[in-house]
C-alpha cells in the first residue's frame, strides 16, 4: 500500500567485518557503489549477496523472472506520456550515431537530457512530475537530427524528418505543452491537464461517470476498477482499451508471458507455480477478477525463497488514482536478516516484561512481528532506476482485510544507499569528532537496521490501552506519539546487554552509534528536508525531534547531551550515554502512559513544546552547511547483469552475476533487447 522510501540523511558505515569465510562471488569487497551523477540525480549500483548460494533451479527461476521484468520497460514509457518512446528513441539514435562535436555545451546538455529521460521513464521529472527544460535549443536539435541517417529515427509512417520535428519539438520545448505528468491542482480538470497516457479524449467528468456507473456500493469484494486499461473516446463512445495479450501493449505483454511460462516450469513449489499460472491467465484475459485471484495466491505464498512483483501495480501516476503503472521486482529472502527479525520476535515477551513501562500498561501476552527482509535481484518498470526500499502489497483493501498483505524491506538496496553515503562529506561536516565518526563507521549500518527492526517488530505492538480508552483519543497528536513510542522502545533496548547476549550487537559499545546518529538527526540534520520558515509537519520527523529535544532538555543539568559551538558550527556532543538511555526509558514510560490512558492534553503539550517548532538560526546554519556538500537529492540504480551459462548440449549449467555495466550502457542495452512496442499508435 504505502511505499517506503529512503529518507535517512544519516551517515552510515561499513559492514562489521566478521570472520565469515564462505566465499560468495556475488559480492565483492571494495565494491564501488557509485556510478555517476548528473542534474539532481545520482546513479548507484547494488550487490546481490547470497545469489551464488542459491540452487541452479532457483537461479534459473530468477533469470526468467528478470527477463519478464525487463520486457515491460516500454509499457511504462508509454504510460507516462504518449511521445515518450519516440523522444527516447530519437535521442538514442543521436547518442549512438552522431558524428559531430560531442565536447560542446549543447551536446553535453542533450546527453544530460537523454539521461534524465531514461531515469524518469519519460520527459517529466520522476518525483516532481514537471517537464524537463532542455539546456539546448530547437535549432541545435534540428541540426543534429538532420546530420544522422533518417532511417535511425522513429518516424511515423510516411512522415518526413521535418514533419517529425514539427510534431515532437513543441512537446520537448514548449513549456505550455504537457507541462505536468500528473496534475493534482484543485479545481482543474486533472484528466485533461495531466500528460500521462491513461486517458485519451475524455474529460474528468466523463471518467468519473464511466466508473461511477460500474461501482456497486454493496460489493464486498470489488475489483480494482480501471486498473489495467486506458480510457478513450472513440466515435463519441467512452470505452476501455485493456492492456493484455491481444489488447493494448500486446507485443510487450506477450514477451512478459513468454518468460513467465519459462519461470512457471521451474517454480520452487506448487503454490508458487499457481501464482505464476494465475498471473499468466490474467495477462492473457485482462480480467480483473483473475487479478484478484492472483493477488490472493501471491499473499499466501510465504514459504518460497524467491518472490516477485510483475504487473500493473501502483496508481500514483494517475491523477484519479485508478490506473496502475507497470513495475517489476524480483527478489529472494535474505535469510540472515530475516533470522535477525525472528530472534527479536521470539523474545518479544521478554522485552515487554522488562521495559520501563508501568505494569498496568503492559501486555500480558505479546506477539512479535517477523519482518521479511529481501534481496532485490532486479528492479524494473516503475521501480527502476528510482526505487522504494520497502513495499507492502496488494493494494485492494478487501484482500488486505480478508487475506493479509506482504510487507518487505529491501536489504541490499538500503545497504547500497548506506555504503554510497560513505565519503560524501556528510559525516565530516556534521559529526563532532573522530571518536563519534569511528563509532558510526564501525557500527552505524548494523545499529540503524536493528533499531528499525525493534521499532517495527516490537515497538508498535507493545503496550495496551486501559479498558474504555478511545484509540483515537490523541487525535492529531496520535501518530507522532505512536511513532515516538515505537522509536523509544527500540532506543531503550539498543543499550540493553540483552542484545549482545542474543548476538544482535557485536559488543557493549555498539548502541552508542545509534544514540549519536539519532540525536544528531533529531536535533539538527533532519532539518535539511524542511524549507526555511516552515514548521515540522511529518509525524516521523516530529517524533524524532520530540525525543531528541526532550532528552537534550532533561539531560541539561548533568550535561548528558549538549549542543556545542566549534568554529562557528553547531555539533551534538553526548557525554553520558547511560544517562541518555535512562532518559529514553523515562520518556517511554510517560509516552506509554499517555497512549494507554488517552491523555490528550499531555500529548499536545509534549508535541507542541518539543516536536513542531524549528530554531530558525540553527536551521539556516544546517541548510547552509548541507548545501555546500552538493549532494544529489534523488538516487537510482543500475541493475546487475545475469548471464545464462549452457554446456555443449544446451543444458543450463549456471547463472552468473556481474556488476560491470555503466548507466548509459545498460539503458541502451535495454532499449535494444527489451523494446517491442512500436513508436506510435500504442
Ligand atoms: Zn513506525
Amino acid at each position: 500500500m504505502k511505499r517506503k522510501f529512503f529518507y535517512s540523511v544519516v551517515v552510515a558505515a561499513s559492514l562489521l567485518t566478521t570472520g565469515c569465510s564462505t566465499k560468495d562471488q556475488s559480492t565483492t569487497n571494495n565494491f564501488d557503489y557509485t556510478v555517476e551523477k548528473f542534474a539532481d540525480l545520482q546513479i548507484l549500483r547494488y550487490q546481490v549477496p547470497g545469489f551464488d548460494e542459491l540452487s541452479l533451479k532457483q537461479k534459473e527461476l530468477i533469470y526468467y523472472l528478470t527477463q519478464a521484468a525487463l520486457e515491460g520497460r516500454d509499457i511504462l514509457f508509454d504510460q507516462n506520456g504518449k511521445y515518450n518512446l519516440r523522444i527516447r528513441r530519437m535521442l538514442e539514435a543521436i547518442y549512438t550515431n552522431y558524428q559531430g562535436n560531442r565536447d560542446n555545451k549543447e551536446y553535453k546538455d542533450l546527453e544530460t537530457y537523454l539521461k534524465r529521460v531514461w531515469f524518469a521513464n519519460g520527459i517529466h521529472h520522476h518525483y516532481g512530475c514537471e517537464k524537463f527544460i532542455p539546456g539546448f535549443t530547437p535549432e541545435y536539435l534540428k541540426e543534429v537530427i538532420l546530420s544522422i541517417d533518417s532511417k535511425t529515427l522513429p518516424l511515423g509512417e510516411g512522415q518526413s524528418v521535418d514533419e517529425f520535428c514539427a510534431e515532437i519539438f513543441p512537446v520537448i520545448f514548449d513549456p505550455t505543452v504537457m507541462p505536468k505528468r500528473v496534475n493534482q491542482a484543485d479545481g482543474e480538470d486533472v484528466v485533461l491537464t495531466s500528460a500521462c497516457n491513461y486517458y485519451d479524449g475524455v474529460t474528468q467528468d466523463e471518467v468519473e461517470e464511466f466508473y461511477g456507473k460500474m461501482k456497486d456500493a454493496n460489493d464486498k469484494t470489488p475489483i480494482s476498477y480501471g486498473l489495467n486499461s486506458r480510457l478513450v473516446k472513440e466515435n463519441g463512445v467512452v470505452t476501455e482499451k485493456v492492456w493484455k495479450v491481444g489488447g493494448l501493449y500486446s507485443p510487450a505483454i506477450e514477451k512478459v508471458v513468454y518468460w513467465l511460462k519459462k519461470a512457471e516450469a521451474v517454480a520452487e513449489n506448487d503454490k508458487q507455480k499457481a501464482v505464476i499460472s494465475s498471473l499468466i491467465k490474467y495477462y492473457e484475459t485482462g480480467d480483473l477478477r483473475t487479478f484478484d485471484e492472483y493477488a490472493i495466491l501471491w499473499v499466501k505464498d510465504t514459504d518460497s525463497r524467491i518472490d516477485f512483483v510483475n504487473g500493473f501495480t501502483e496508481s500514483y501516476g494517475d491523477p484519479l488514482g485508478m490506473k496502475a503503472s507497470w513495475e517489476s521486482l524480483v527478489n529472494y529472502k535474505d535469510l540472515v536478516a530475516t533470522g535477525r527479525t525472528e530472534t527479536i520476535s521470539n523474545n518479544a515477551q521478554w522485552f515487554e516484561d522488562n521495559s520501563p513501562v508501568d505494569k498496568q500498561f503492559k501486555k500480558e501476552e505479546v506477539k512479535g512481528v517477523t519482518a521479511k527482509v529481501i534481496t532485490a535481484a532486479i528492479l524494473a518498470g516503475d521501480l527502476y532506476p528510482a526505487t522504494a526500499i520497502g513495499i507492502n502489497l496488494p493494494n485492494a483493501n478487501w484482500i488486505r482485510a480478508d487475506h493479509g498483505s506482504k510487507s518487505v524491506t529491501i536489504g541490499n538496496i538500503t545497504d547500497a544507499y548506506n555504503k554510497a553515503s560513505h565519503g560524501n562529506g556528510f559525516g565530516e561536516e556534521f559529526i563532532y569528532s573522530d571518536v563519534e565518526r569511528e563509532l558510526i563507521d564501525k557500527y552505524g549500518d548494523v545499529t540503524g537496521d536493528l533499531h528499525t527492526d525493534l521499532h517495527e517488530c516490537l515497538g508498535h505492538g507493545s503496550g495496551k490501552l486501559l479498558p474504555g480508552v478511545d484509540p483515537d483519543a490523541l487525535k492529531a497528536y496520535g501518530s507522532t506519539v505512536e511513532e515516538a513510542r515505537a522509536d523509544l522502545f527500540g532506543l531503550y533496548y539498543m543499550g540493553d546487554p540483552k542484545l549482545v547476549e542474543l548476538g544482535l550487537l557485536a559488543d557493549a559499545n555498539a548502541y552508542k552509534a545509534e544514540y549519536y546518529n539519532f540525536l544528531m538527526n533529531g536535533l539538527m540534520t533532519q532539518l535539511v528536508r524542511i524549507e526555511p520558515g516552515n514548521n515540522i509537519e511529518e509525524s516521523h520527523m516530529r517524533n524524532r525531534q520530540l525525543i531528541a529535544r526532550w532528552v537534550l532538555e532533561k539531560g541539561a543539568a548533568d550535561k548528558a547531551v549538549e549542543l556545542v559551538n566549534k568554529d562557528g558550527k553547531t555539533y551534538v556532543v553526548v557525554n553520558d550515554y547511560q544517562k541518555v538511555r535512562q532518559l529514553f526509558g523515562e520518556l517511554l514510560a510517560d509516552i506509554q502512559r499517555i497512549k494507554s490512558t488517552g491523555d490528550f492534553e499531555a500529548a499536545r503539550t509534549l508535541v507542541e513544546n518539543y516536536a513542531v517548532k524549528v530554531d530558525p538560526t540553527l536551521h539556516a546554519e544546517i541548510l547552509e552547511r548541507y548545501k555546500k556538500l552538493n549532494l544529489a537529492p534523488y538516487k537510482g540504480f543500475v541493475n546487475p547483469t545475469y548471464e545464462l551459462i549452457t554446456d555443449d548440449n544446451g543444458n543450463i549449467t549456471d547463472v552468473v552475476v556481474a556488476y560491470n555495466e555503466g548507466y548509459a550502457e545498460q539503458m541502451l542495452r535495454y532499449s535494444k533487447d527489451y523494446s517491442s512496442l512500436p513508436s506510435v499508435n500504442n
